[in-house]
């Protein structure tokens, strides 16, 4: 059954499934469809949207022979022709934006306003990479007796596995630099949300990247994801997940050495001083947390804030917290969606059992759907489950701090370093403590964790690696160093 997508015109499900056999082939396309596809259903309603093939190793190894061959031939493409394939992407990528977004509403629940968002970032990624390969220049190092030359080159095979809460930004931010790089790329969407990976993979056909560049290939993470990780011919693993499966993963690719990146969870801070403009700090706070309703790597879930404004802060967060929109992610104005499964719903009521110390809460819709009320725990012992593990929804601790020094233990009292924000008037403050925090990123009086131009990832077991800005061509690529004799 189609789902209504809010005023967009749904494509008609079905060919998205029967157009799969483009992209990853027609000999490969899964028959049987009792047994070997997934259900993919709108987490808003709870309505089926459609069936998905699930591959099999069988499958899987296919794509990844295609993926090899097709390297052979991408890797010579010239620069400047690669560069026109990426741009002529991203165009057909903008072109397609509102169906993008559309499906990431259906599909991942996303409200619209950022769904929107996410089909431009995939463009805009695709355009920023696509200046790279007219660029991305070796050296010439002086040495005795000749020539010294390095160059960038391409690893291969790429394998990208992808997670439920960002489907289409964070395939965007793998599959840009890694092709851009040279290499081909095999992609594992998340079993939940493949929809968005799939017209993406189509489109880059449309745009006339060769056959078997970007595969997109649907199915379950125990069985696509982990040949991935096991196919010698798969020459890196770009991973976004738990850090559960992180870390299995990085076992597993040390068998074969095989390169890895790893986006893992994270447990970030809002450190609030007392000299911080604390109204400002107050209102912006809960879209620190609940944006995507909390499914965000990078959700600030512990607001830690100096103990002297503390009573002042809660009484301004209280109604900034009310006034978060919650329901239908089709409706402009709607602030935030519903949880991605009613499996997820239940492991995020589990931080807020009966007795939990809920200070306040906002609302959510009742009926179908997988909703949860943005909620605010205060006060919270700093070694409760709530304050220590990955929630991954909208839940927020709140923790009192005494003064500089006792802030930065507390931030960083935890073996996640992904995010965070701090908000204070005094730079000399804001320089040390953005530099004491263990995180990849920190944003000081906002909360942004993700811009395309600059480098984002984790540091402690939040992650290894940097995706986006200037950085993530060399996670795609090997120097190689060539030396000439003059003599
Ligand atoms: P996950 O299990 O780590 O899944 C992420 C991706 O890895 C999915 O595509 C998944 O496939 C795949 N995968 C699972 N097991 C695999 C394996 N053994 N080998 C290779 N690939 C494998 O994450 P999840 O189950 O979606 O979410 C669980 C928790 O992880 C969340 O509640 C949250 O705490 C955290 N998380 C963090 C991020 C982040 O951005 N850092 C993103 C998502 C989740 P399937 O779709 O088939 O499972
Ligand atoms: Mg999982």
């Amino acid at each position: 059954m189609a789902a209504d997508v809010g005023g967009v015109t749904p494509r008609p499900y079905v060919p998205v499934v029967t157009k799969l056999h483009a992209v990853i082939g027609n000999d490969h396309c899964v028959e049987n469809e009792e047994s070997s596809t997934t259900l993919v259903r709108n987490p808003a309603t709870g309505q089926e949207i459609t069936r998905v093939p699930s591959l099999g190793e069988a499958e899987v190894d296919a794509a990844i022979a295609r993926a090899s061959r097709a390297f052979e031939t991408w890797r010579h493409v010239t620069p400047g022709d690669r560069a026109r394939l990426l741009r002529r992407f991203a165009a057909a990528v903008d072109a397609h934006g509102e169906e993008l977004a559309a499906l990431e509403v259906a599909n991942a629940g996303h409200v619209i306003g950022n769904a929107r968002w996410e089909a431009g970032n995939v463009r805009d990624v695709l355009e920023y990479y696509a200046a790279a390969p007219e660029r991305h220049s070796g050296r010439q190092i002086p040495v005795p007796g000749g020539v010294d030359l390095t160059f960038h080159e391409p690893l291969g095979v790429v394998g990208i596995i992808v997670p439920w809460n960002f489907p289409m930004a964070i395939a965007g931010w793998g599959f840009a630099p890694a092709l851009a790089a040279g290499n081909t790329v095999v992609l594992k969407p998340a079993e939940l949300t493949p929809l968005s990976a799939l017209r993406i993979g189509e489109l880059a056909l449309e745009s006339g990247l060769p056959e078997g560049v970007l595969q997109m290939l649907p199915g379950k993470g125990s069985v696509v994801g982990q040949r991935f990780v096991t196919h010698p011919a798969v020459r890196k693993i770009c991973f976004t997940g738990s850090t559960e499966v992180g870390r299995t993963i990085m076992a597993g690719c040390a068998d074969q050495v095989k390169r890895v990146t790893l986006e893992l969870g994270g447990k970030s801070a809002n450190i609030v001083f007392a000299d911080a403009d604390i109204e400002l700090a107050a209102a912006r706070a809960p879209y620190g947390v609940f944006d995507n309703a909390g499914q965000d790597c990078c959700a600030r879930s512990r607001l830690l804030v100096q103990r002297s404004v503390y009573d002042e802060f809660l009484g301004l967060l209280e109604p900034a917290v009310a006034g978060v929109v919650v329901g239908d992610p089709t409706e402009e104005a709607t602030e935030m969606g519903p949880l991605i499964s009613a499996a997820h719903l239940a492991t995020v009521s589990s931080f807020v059992p009966d007795g939990a110390p809920v200070a306040f809460r906002g609302s959510s819709p009742d009926g179908p759907g997988n909703w949860f009320a943005p909620t605010v725990l205060a006060p919270v012992d700093p070694r409760d489950r709530a304050a220590t593990e990955e929630i991954f929804g909208p839940v927020v601790v709140v923790i009192p701090f005494e003064d500089e020094e006792d802030a930065v233990r507390l931030a960083n009292d935890t073996p996640y370093g992904l995010s965070g924000s701090l908000w204070t008037r005094d730079i000399g403050r804001a320089l040390r403590v953005a530099r004491a925090v263990e995180t990849g990123t920190l944003s000081v009086n906002s909360h942004s964790s993700v811009r395309y131009w600059t480098p984002f990832g984790g540091t402690k077991q939040s992650g290894i690696g940097r995706e986006l800005g200037p950085d993530a061509l060399d996670a795609f690529s090997d120097v190689k160093n060539v030396f000439i004799s003059s003599d």
